[in-house]
């Protein structure tokens, strides 16, 4: 088996149906397999790596066999001895493509401790132990919601929409917003303060806040001025879940982040977030662990949520990625995953020696990948995911025209 696993394996891959991915004529993911796709259907999500629930698939011998199941029977040769010890002969890390035409749930994931927590209380809902750290990388743009905003920010918010106002009441809004300056640390206070009388009055008085999101939402469309994205996306989502949805109000407390393409976001636990349109590179380890909170139909468990979320005002920041003659880094901020971007001009190579798992997705462009130094070779192109087993030594990527490579690997 040894010398059959010593060569990269070109990754066959799911792509996931999700309701709020695109759909043709716009929908990114077959362009980018170069697949026809069909009418009506949403191209959401392509999975690359060993979920168990859509592990990817490579050929040996004519035959396809799960990643999964490769991983499982050959682990040192697979991960390399060094990943296989430790992270327990697991890919640590999920790696994604993601086409949002609408707005996913408010969601946030829980730290390693959480989780640990959560799996053994409710095993349901928490499929796993581990934590799920994220990175979001835009492709072209990406529209999303991330952290509270500040204090004040969300102050100002409160303020412009007196639905939001009536239904905090007065009492509260004075609490919360008290005439004096408040440290970093008490606006942090406030901010969980305001997020969990929110959460509270959702529930304990589900007529009134019903009552308030439908006279905001008559109010906006009535209005003459031009709505922001955020009043669009709040009607959206009324439209589609329901008065009763607790995102319907928070999104307002959100900040909204726009990207251009290159620029990620990081997410760490407790980061309130939903992607709300656009289309990115995702990498993540490998967990399924999501608390959510509003724009969605599936289960929602505010109570944990209370418990997990990070109220640090404006805690995410606009990532740019630091260049490195043609590879352009992405910061590492987690044990499971580095990832970066190759941006090779015609006729360029880059050789790789490391002897290390990495999984590469080709975006754009095509060229020739060799191994066992050039002694073997073959055409790789746009859309194509390749594999490169911690057996092996050596490889080479030689573009035959300018070509965009996202590349992940274990720090
Ligand atoms: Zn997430």
């Amino acid at each position: 088996m040894h010398d059959i696993l010593k060569k990269p394996f070109r990754l066959y891959n799911t792509i996931q149906h999700y309701k709020w991915g695109s759909t043709l004529p716009d929908a990114f993911i077959p362009q980018l397999l170069g697949i026809d796709g069909e009418k009506n259907t949403n191209y959401a999500e392509l999975w690359i790596g060993s979920h168990p629930n859509a592990p990817s698939k490579i050929k040996i011998e004519d035959d396809l066999v799960s990643l999964n199941d490769l991983i499982h029977r050959f682990p040192d040769l697979i991960l390399g001895k060094y990943v296989a010890d430790r992270f327990n002969n697991k890919l640590p890390f999920l790696f994604k493509v993601l086409s949002a035409a609408e707005a996913l749930s408010i969601q946030a994931h829980p730290s390693k401790g959480q989780a640990e927590l959560l799996h053994k209380t409710d095993p349901q809902h928490y499929p796993d132990t581990n934590h799920k750290p994220e990175i979001a990388i835009a492709l072209d743009s990406l529209t999303a919601l991330a952290g509270f905003a500040t204090y004040y920010q969300c102050h100002k918010t409160v303020l412009r929409y007196p639905e939001i106002t009536g239904f905090l009441g007065r009492d509260a809004l004075s609490d919360l917003f008290p005439l004096r300056k408040l440290s970093r640390k008490q606006q942090s206070e406030k901010l969980r303060q305001m997020y969990q009388t929110f959460i509270h009055l959702t529930q304990t008085k589900p007529g009134l806040y019903q009552r308030s999101v439908n006279a905001l939402a008559k109010r906006l469309r009535s209005q003459q001025i031009r709505r922001s994205s955020r009043e669009n996306l709040f009607l959206d989502t009324l439209k589609k879940y329901g008065s009763s949805d607790v995102g319907l109000f928070s999104l307002f407390l959100l900040r909204m982040i726009r990207l251009k393409a290159g620029e990620a976001i990081a997410i760490t636990p407790g980061i309130p977030h939903a992607y709300v349109q656009g289309n990115i590179i995702e990498c993540m380890a490998n967990s399924d662990n999501v608390v959510r909170a509003g724009l969605t139909k599936k289960f929602q468990d505010t109570r944990t949520l209370m418990t997990i979320l990070d109220y640090t005002p404006n805690p995410v920041q606009i990532i740019k990625p630091i260049q490195s003659e043609n590879e352009y880094n992405y910061p590492v901020f987690t044990s499971e995953f580095k990832i970066s971007r190759l941006e090779l001009a015609s006729g360029s190579q880059i050789l790789n020696t490391t002897n290390q798992l990495e999984i590469f997705l080709i975006i754009n462009g095509f060229g020739i990948l060799s191994w066992d130094y050039n002694e073997n070779k073959e055409k790789i192109s746009k859309g194509q995911s390749y594999i490169v087993p911690g057996i092996l030594d050596n490889y080479t990527i030689t573009s035959r025209s300018p070509m965009t490579i996202f590349r992940v690997q274990i720090p």
